[in-house]
């Protein structure tokens, strides 16, 4: 029988409204798309103790960074304009440090709207903080919705990991970000875009697999065989490095 990889996802911080309190979050439909394609996702509590970091380290069989909000821009090195979200401090930070050891440990990595940013800033690269006030000719990237029914195309790079997973070079896909890549991280190739140009997909050149989406596969993968099939390829990268440690 195949292992099923152990796949860690970082929750998001949310503030319940009754009582207010926190807490750790994650939307169930990233669980259910991993699950689905056979692997556990492991959901990780946002600590702030170093040893828990350093105690999960060669754990894990893969990454998944899910969506959320928006990136302290301190990361990128510039200063939150207005239309910025207020910062997730602790978020931030274990993401970066995740995405870090994973991209230097050849660990799978699947990143998700802020994911693809995290990836990105990871790497040294920076955001649009705001694509309708910095880009004012870019098309809408707020499309709302449920998902499934606002879509916009976009051109995949051919010969990418990414066109071989959806089995062509045009997709229509979901968009719920404000934010787009803009300067482009060390080691980083842009393998999709929209026809205004904003970067809808990204890959890490040399990496076994680590790619990133700007859309939500997650809300779509149930109606969609080629989305379906980008979870499937992530886990089965996971399955097939949890091979290399079974062995
Ligand atoms: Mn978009």
């Amino acid at each position: 029988m195949a292992i099923r990889p152990l796949i860690g996802m970082p929750c998001a911080p949310m503030l319940r409204a009754d009582p207010s309190s926190l807490v750790y979050a994650c939307n169930p439909n990233y669980a259910h798309a991993i699950e689905e394609a056979g692997g556990v996702p492991v959901l990780l509590p946002l600590w702030e103790r170093r040893e828990s970091l350093e105690a999960l380290r060669g754990r894990l069989d893969g990454l998944l960074l899910m969506g959320g909000g928006d990136i302290d821009p301190a990361h990128y090195g510039q200063e939150p304009i207005r239309q910025t979200q207020p910062a997730e401090a602790v978020r931030d930070t274990l993401e970066m440090e995740l995405t870090r050891d994973a991209l230097d440990e050849r660990l799978p990595l699947l990143g998700i709207c802020r994911g693809m940013q995290v990836l990105n800033v990871a790497r040294g690269g920076t955001l649009y903080q705001d694509i309708a006030y910095q880009l004012p000719a870019a098309q809408p990237h707020v499309l709302g919705g449920t998902g499934m029914d606002r879509l916009h195309d976009i051109a995949v790079r051919r010969g990418s990991q990414l066109a071989r997973i959806l089995g062509g070079e045009r997709h229509a896909v979901n968009s719920f970000h404000h934010q787009a890549v803009n300067l482009l991280g060390d080691g980083l190739t842009i393998v999709a875009w929209t026809d205004d140009g904003v970067a809808e997909a990204v890959e890490v050149e040399g990496h076994p697999f680590a790619l990133a989406v700007q859309f939500h596969p997650e809300r779509m993968y149930e109606h969609d065989p080629a989305l379906r099939r980008l979870f499937a390829a992530f886990v089965a990268a996971c399955q097939a490095r949890a091979g290399q440690h079974a062995s």
